[in-house]
Formats: structure tokens, sequence, C-alpha cells
């Protein structure tokens, strides 16, 4: 079969080039090695965890704060299989869904491991081991990244796992030992915090979150000790074993003494690699960055090798889905002819957890290394009506605005529905807004998007309204 674009790999990267490029008129394949579409990300990644976040947030509600919204309940307890069981389904509802769309934009699909024969040609070996080329004028690597672990840890799966596993625990840890304080930790760490688990997190650098605005890290920090979740920071891991059902983690503190926590899992999340095992991109002549194994792109995320571009995980920058889908749309466009774009400094990162944090743009700490004269606005929660209605008190917004011309540079909020308000700083800044627009536009009350107005205000010539 001869296309014009293949895309190896049906994460977000992938499945996005492959339905844009289709939308373009493109004769469009696109490649995966298991069994359903949709990559980490449907299938062990945001949507599974997002499933889990969700379930648990129900049950600690239930526990915890429904008493004060007059709420009884009597005999309350988790049932780990049904939650388990609703993940499940809601993982299928959204990898079909991605089936669903391939037929729709009359999309070829293939299953199996595809390699490069030569730059236009991809062989693709199925489960059986049978093999099928197909040939395409570009092609696409999508091929996303795996967990990595420490070079003296072993990952046996069932006592010391990674996210994947940790989305499929048949019960609830009663001490979950968690190694890395970035968001994939934390959001796990919460579901079985949430659960009743005790959860100790073992971070190497000074704060939790440690690449978000520092000040996020530190009111994260403080709500999750709250809830339960106890935090060694700037503790550097040397050991993790098993026996039976303990797990052993050593680490050492600041000053050099020797610790050890016993529990009976441990997370090992301490980020994700590149994949390209398999690929045979050693056919085509490239070769893997050495740190981080990366695919090396220019501007168009092209690599060296004419009419082959790679996007996603597999490539630098943030390893987040919704990077991943702009890129596929911006290949399949640039692809077709048009000159499409990306901005970057304004993809926002979010956490999951509760209160949720996110971020768009430069962190404060950024911006003093970069000698930038900033404002800075924050409001509290707490202040907010809407949060006092629904008793989510902790976090605040924080917007960083520049000095002179009132830009809005960088916004940080921690608190309810943050990973949904986020929207609002992305589109301002995308509109290059100044704190003064923002806070000029009318904002519905009671909602917690005027929160941001607020700080807006205060970032403005320091006017909130509500403190
Ligand atoms: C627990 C967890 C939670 C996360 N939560 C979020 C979140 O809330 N928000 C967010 O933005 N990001 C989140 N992420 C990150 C997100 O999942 C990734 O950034 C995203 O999936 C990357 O997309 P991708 O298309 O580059 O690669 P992937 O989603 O990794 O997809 C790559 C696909 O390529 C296939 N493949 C690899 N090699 C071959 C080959 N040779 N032939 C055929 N197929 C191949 C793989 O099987 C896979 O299906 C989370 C990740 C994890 C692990």
């Amino acid at each position: 079969m001869q296309y014009d674009v293949i895309v190896i790999g049906s994460g977000p990267g992938g499945y996005v080039a492959a339905i844009r490029a289709a939308q373009l008129g493109l004769k469009t394949a696109c490649i995966e090695k298991y069994s359903t579409f949709g990559g980490t990300c449907l299938n062990v990644g945001c949507i599974p965890s997002k499933a889990l976040l969700d379930s648990s947030e129900h049950y600690y509600n239930a526990s915890h704060t429904f008493k004060t919204h007059g709420i009884n309940l009597d005999n309350l307890s988790v049932d780990l299989t049904q939650m388990m069981k609703r993940k499940t389904e809601v993982v299928a509802k959204n990898t079909s869904g991605i089936t669903f769309l391939f037929k729709k934009n009359k999309i070829d699909s293939y299953q199996g491991v595809g390699s490069f024969k030569d730059k236009n040609t991809v062989v693709i070996t199925k489960a059986d081991g049978t093999t099928q080329e197909i040939t395409g004028t570009n092609v696409i690597i999508a091929t996303g990244s795996k967990p990595s672990s420490l070079p003296f840890i072993k990952i046996d799966k069932k006592r010391i796992i990674t996210s994947t596993e940790a989305l499929t625990l048949t019960e609830i840890p009663k001490h979950l030992i968690l190694i890395g304080g970035g968001v994939i930790g934390l959001e796990l760490g919460s579901v079985y915090a949430r659960l009743g688990a005790k959860v100790s997190v073992i971070e190497f650098m000074d704060s939790i979150i440690p690449t978000m605005d520092k000040s996020l890290g530190k009111e994260l920090q403080k709500v999750m000790q709250k809830q339960g979740v106890e935090f060694y920071l700037g503790h550097k891991v040397t050991g993790a074993t098993t026996k039976g059902k303990e797990v052993s983690v050593t680490f050492d503190s600041p000053t050099g003494e020797k610790k050890e926590l016993k529990g009976d899992y441990c997370l090992v999340a301490v980020g994700r690699i590149a994949y390209t095992d398999g690929l045979g991109l050693d056919k085509i002549g490239l070769a893997v960055e050495e740190r981080g194994r990366k695919v090396a792109v220019n501007d168009h995320l092209e690599t060296s090798v004419k009419g082959v571009y790679a996007i996603g995980d597999v490539i630098r920058g943030a390893m987040l889905a919704h990077k991943a889908e702009d890129e596929g749309t911006l290949v399949a466009e640039t692809i077709a002819g048009q000159k499409p774009h990306i901005n970057y400094n304004l993809i926002p990162g979010v956490v999951y957890t509760w209160p949720e944090v996110a971020a768009v743009g430069q962190t404060e700490e950024q911006l003093k290394e970069a000698g930038v004269k900033y404002k800075t606005g924050s409001f509290p929660f707490r202040a907010s009506g809407r949060a006092v209605a629904s008793g989510d008190l902790d976090g605040f917004v924080k917007v960083l605005a520049d000095a002179a011309t009132d830009e809005i540079l960088g916004v940080h909020i921690i608190g309810p529905r943050a990973a949904d308000m986020i929207a609002e700083a992305v589109i301002s800044m995308e509109f290059r807004a100044s704190a003064e627009d923002v806070s000029r536009a009318s904002h519905a009350h009671p909602t917690y998007t005027e929160a941001f107005r607020e700080a807006c205000l205060a970032a403005t010539d320091n006017r909130p309204i509500h403190i």
C-alpha cells in the first residue's frame, strides 16, 4: 500500500496527526503495536489515572466532607474491584472512540510493530510474527515514552512498580512508598492516600513538582500533608528491595544520615524516557540523543531525514498529551503545505491532585533569572464566595505581569478546578492580554474564575475587591 502519510504510534500525538492528515485529504495509515489505540494517554496514563482520581475523590469526600454538608453515610467502604472495573470501562470507551474516528476519517490502521526498512518503507510485524510492508511519502514517528527507573532499582512490577502497575493494583496498599514528587507520582499517591493508604514521598529536589512555580509546590505539600501524606524532600534514594510482601527503601537525608522506610508497595515515578525500541532508526541513519534518548527535530518537527517527522513524548519538550496533540496537528498541516505554529511557552501544565494545580507561562523563578521586571498579584480561594460555598478553601491564583506593560507573563493556580480554569489564562496570553484586560472582562458570579480576575486586579495596581 502507498500512503501520503504513515504514522507510527497511536497515542495523542499519533492519532491526532492521522486524523488531521486525513481531514486535509492525505491518504493516511496509522500503525499501533498494542491491540487498542490511544497510546499511554488513553490506556495507562491520563485517562485511567483521572478515572481513579475521580473515584477516590468521591470516597474521600464521602468519608471526610459530606458530614459538613449534612449528609450522613453509614458503613462506607471501598470496593476496589468495582473501582478498577469502572476505570477499565472508561479506558475502553475512549480507546474504541479512536477506532471509530479512524473509520470515520478513512484512516487505514495496522496492528503490529512498525519498523523502518528505508525512509519511505515501514515493515509491520504482527503478533503472530507475519510481516507486511507499506510505503509512504511522509512518515511520522509518534512512538511516545515509557517509565524510567533509577539504575540501581529493579522494577519487579509486583511490589516495586511503575505508574502502569499502580493503575491496576488489586489491593489498597497499607504503606505506599513513592520515589519522586513529580506529577505522575503525586496523582497516583493521592489516589491511594484517599483510599486509606499511608503514603510517603521521597524526592531528591527540595520541593515537590519542582519544575513548576515554587509557590505551588509549597502550597500543595502543605495541603497533602493535611491529607496525611508525608514528605522527605532533598533526600536521595539509594536502594529498593523486596522480601516477600515487604518493600524496603533506603535513602540519605540532606545531611547524609542513612534512612530506611518499609512498606508493602514502592512506586517508582522518576520520569519517563523516549521510546524508540524496534523502530529501526539506524536503517534510516537516525540516532537518538544520549540524554533522554529523544529523536532530534527541527522547528517543523522534521528529523534530519527529509519526510520523516517526530512528535510527542519521543521528542524534546514537555511530556504532555496536549503538547503531543498540538504537534500532531502541526506536522499534518506542514505536510499539507500550511504554515502552522505552536507557542511552546503557552502549553499549560496540570496536576490533578485536590486541590488541582495548573500553570502556564513563566514561573517567578524564570522571570527572576531572566532579569525581567514583573508585578505579582495573588488571590486566595478562601476569599472566593464560590470556594466558600463548596468548601474548597485551599490554594490561590498568582498572576505575574510585566512591570511596564502589564502583559500577563505567567499564571499559577492551585485550587478547585484549576485544570479547567487555566484555559482562560492560556487564551488571554495567546492574545497577549494585560492583567487589566482580564480584570475588565465580566466574570460570572459565583465562579472560581473570579479568583483569576481578582489576581489580575491585584497585579495591575493592587486593587482586588474581595481582600
Ligand atoms: C500515569 C500517567 C498519567 C498521565 N497524565 C497526563 C495528564 O493528565 N495530562 C497530560 O497531558 N499528560 C499526561 N500523561 C502523559 C501523556 O500520557 C503523554 O505525554 C502522552 O501519552 C504522549 O503521547 P504520544 O502520542 O507522544 O505517545 P504515547 O501516548 O506514549 O503513544 C505512543 C504509542 O506508540 C506505540 N508504539 C511505540 N513504538 C511503536 C512501534 N514501533 N510500532 C507501532 N507502535 C508503536 C505505543 O504502543 C503507544 O501506543 C500521563 C502519563 C502517565 C504515565
